[in-house]
C-alpha cells in the first residue's frame, strides 16, 4: 500500500471518529458484541491458520487466543458503562464552590502494531480495549504469521465498517509507512528493539505509546516448593507454543539442594506431556520460521543438554530442552530465548537468587515457586518485573481484573479489562465553577496579598 493510500485511509477513521459515533456507548457494545459473534463464526479458521503459522495445537490455539478474547470481550461488555462513567473527585479549598470531575474520553484513531506468537490474541485485545474506550483503530498484524494476518484482515473487513477499524497488511516497510502517519495513540507489541524504533517513530508526532515487549523471565524454585506441581506449571508454561511466548520462564534458578529431584521431576513431565518422542506429539508446536531455529539452535552450541535437545530443521522441531552448566556470560544467558530452551543455574540462598534476577534487565514477568509465605513476600519485594505469579507461571495474563504490562526493558503501560480501558482513554480534568460570585482575591493588582496566599496555603497544603 502506498504512502498516499495509508494516509487516506487513516483520514478517513479521522473524519468517522471526528462524527461523534463512536463516544456512545451503545455503539461500542454493538461493536463488541460483532467482534464477539465474528470469532465464533471464525473459530474452526483461526485454529487452522494458527496450524498452518506455528503448528500450533487447537487447545493452544483456544487457550491462548480465542478464549483469552471471548474473556476480555465479555468483560468490556459488561463493565463498559461503568468504566466510562465520570469520576466525581473531591474539590480543594481553593476551589471554593465549584465540582470537579474526571472524564474518560477517547484518543481518536489508535495504531495496533503486533508479533506472530500469538498474531490473533495480540492485535484484538488491545482492539478490545480501543473499542470499549471509543477509539477508531488500524491493526498491523504481523507478516511472519501470513494465515493469521489474512484472516485478520478478512475478519475486521467482515466485521466493521472499513472507516471504523482496518487493517494494513504487511512487514517492516509497511510498519514504517503506518509510523509515519499520525495517530492519537500507539500500541505496540513485539520485541524490545523494534520497540525502541516504534518510540523514536511515535516522538516524532509526540503520540502516546503503549509497548508490551519482552525479556527474560526467571523462574525461582525453592527448596520447600512441591515439586512435582511446581514441575508440571513450569513445563506447561515455558513449553507451550515450543516457548514462544512473550511471557515464558526463560530460564530457571533451582534451589542447589533440590535441583537433582526437579531436573528429574522436569523431564518426567516433559515426558508425561509430550510423550517419548515430541516430535509425534500433536500438541507441540513448531518454530515460526528457520531464522528463528537457527537462532535457537545457536544458543545451544557448546552447552550441556540433560534433557532433549532433538531437532529437525525441515520441520523447524525443537524438542523441549533443558540445559545445564550454564554461565551468566552465555548467550543463552543475554538474549531472550523465544525457544522451547530450559537454562538451569542453581542457588543457595534466596538473596542470591534476588541478586541474580536484578542483574538483568526488568522482566515482563517472574514466578516463585514456595510455600513461605515471608518468601513469597521477600522475593516480590526485592525484585521488579511487568507481572508474577507465586506457584504458578504465565497464568496471569488470562485474567482481566489484573493489568497486564512490562516494566523497564519489558515494556510500559498496561492492558486487559478496565486497564485497557484506560490506556486507550485519556483522563480529562474538568473544573466547574459557580457563576454566583467571583472572589476578587486572585486577580491583579496584587497588592499585600502574598501573605494572605501564604496564610491560605499553609491551611491547605
Ligand atoms: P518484532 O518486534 O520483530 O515485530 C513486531 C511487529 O513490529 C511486527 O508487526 C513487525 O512487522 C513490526 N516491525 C518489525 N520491525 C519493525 C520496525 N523496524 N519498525 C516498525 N515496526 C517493525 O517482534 P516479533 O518477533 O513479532 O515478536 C517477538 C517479540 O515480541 C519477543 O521479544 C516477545 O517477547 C515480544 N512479545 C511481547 C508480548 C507482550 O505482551 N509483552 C507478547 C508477545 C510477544
Amino acid at each position: 500500500m502506498t504512502q498516499k493510500a495509508i494516509a487516506a485511509k487513516v483520514q478517513r477513521l479521522r473524519n468517522f471518529y471526528n462524527t461523534g459515533q463512536t463516544k456512545k456507548i451503545s455503539f461500542r457494545k454493538k461493536q463488541l458484541r460483532r467482534l464477539r459473534r465474528a470469532i465464533r463464526k471464525n473459530e474452526g479458521a483461526i485454529m487452522e491458520a494458527m496450524r498452518r503459522d506455528l503448528g500450533k495445537p487447537a487447545f493452544e490455539s483456544y487457550a491462548g487466543e480465542i478464549g483469552v478474547l471471548y474473556q476480555e470481550i465479555t468483560h468490556a461488555i459488561r463493565h463498559v458503562r461503568s468504566w466510562s462513567r465520570k469520576r466525581e473527585v473531591r474539590t480543594s479549598i481553593i476551589h471554593f464552590y465549584s465540582t470537579s470531575e474526571v472524564l474518560f474520553e477517547p484518543y481518536g484513531v489508535a495504531l495496533i502494531i503486533g508479533p506472530w506468537n500469538y498474531p490473533l490474541q495480540l492485535v484484538i485485545a488491545p482492539l478490545v480495549a480501543a473499542i470499549a474506550a471509543g477509539n477508531c483503530a488500524v491493526i498491523k498484524p504481523s507478516e511472519l504469521a501470513p494465515a493469521t494476518s489474512r484472516l485478520v484482515a478478512k475478519l475486521v473487513r467482515d466485521t466493521f465498517e472499513p472507516d471504523y477499524v482496518t487493517v494494513v497488511e504487511g512487514g517492516v516497510d509497511a510498519a514504517r509507512a503506518v509510523l509515519k502517519e499520525k495517530f492519537d495513540y500507539l500500541f505496540f507489541t513485539g520485541g524490545t528493539a523494534v520497540g525502541r524504533a516504534v518510540m523514536g517513530a511515535a516522538a516524532e508526532h509526540l503520540t502516546p505509546v503503549t509497548l508490551e515487549l519482552g525479556g527474560k523471565s526467571p523462574v525461582i524454585v525453592d527448596e520447600d516448593a512441591h515439586l512435582p506441581s511446581a514441575a508440571r506449571r513450569l513445563c506447561w508454561g515455558k513449553f507451550f507454543n515450543a516457548g514462544q511466548t512473550c511471557l515464558a520462564p526463560d530460564y530457571l534458578l533451582v534451589h542447589k539442594k533440590i535441583k537433582a529431584a526437579f531436573v528429574a521431576e522436569l523431564a518426567k513431565t516433559v515426558k508425561e506431556f509430550y510423550g517419548d518422542d515430541p516430535r509425534r506429539s500433536p500438541d507441540y508446536a513448531r518454530i515460526v520460521n528457520v531464522r528463528h531455529f537457527d537462532r535457537i539452535i545457536k544458543l545451544l552450541r557448546g552447552r550441556k543438554v540433560i534433557h532433549g535437545g532433538g531437532n529437525s530443521r525441515k520441520e523447524k522441531y525443537i524438542a523441549p530442552t533443558i540445559v545445564d552448566g550454564v554461565t551468566m556470560k552465555d548467550p543463552i544467558m543475554r538474549e531472550e530465548i523465544f525457544g522451547p530452551l530450559l537454562p538451569v543455574m542453581t542457588f543457595a540462598r534466596i538473596d542470591d537468587a534476588i541478586a541474580l534476577v536484578n542483574r538483568l534487565p526488568r522482566p515482563l514477568a517472574l514466578y516463585y515457586f514456595s510455600k513461605n509465605e515471608k518468601k513469597q513476600k521477600k522475593v516480590l519485594a526485592g525484585t521488579a518485573s511487568g507481572g508474577a505469579c507465586v506457584n504458578d507461571t504465565v497464568s496471569h495474563v488470562g485474567s482481566p481484573w489484573l493489568p497486564f504490562g512490562g516494566i523497564g526493558d519489558s515494556g510500559m503501560g498496561r492492558y486487559h479489562g478496565r486497564s485497557g480501558f484506560e490506556t486507550f482513554s485519556h483522563q480529562r480534568g474538568v473544573l466547574k465553577r459557580t457563576t454566583l460570585f467571583d472572589m476578587k482575591l486572585r486577580y491583579p493588582p496584587y497588592g499585600k496579598r502574598v501573605k494572605l496566599l501564604r496564610f491560605l496555603f499553609r491551611i491547605v497544603g
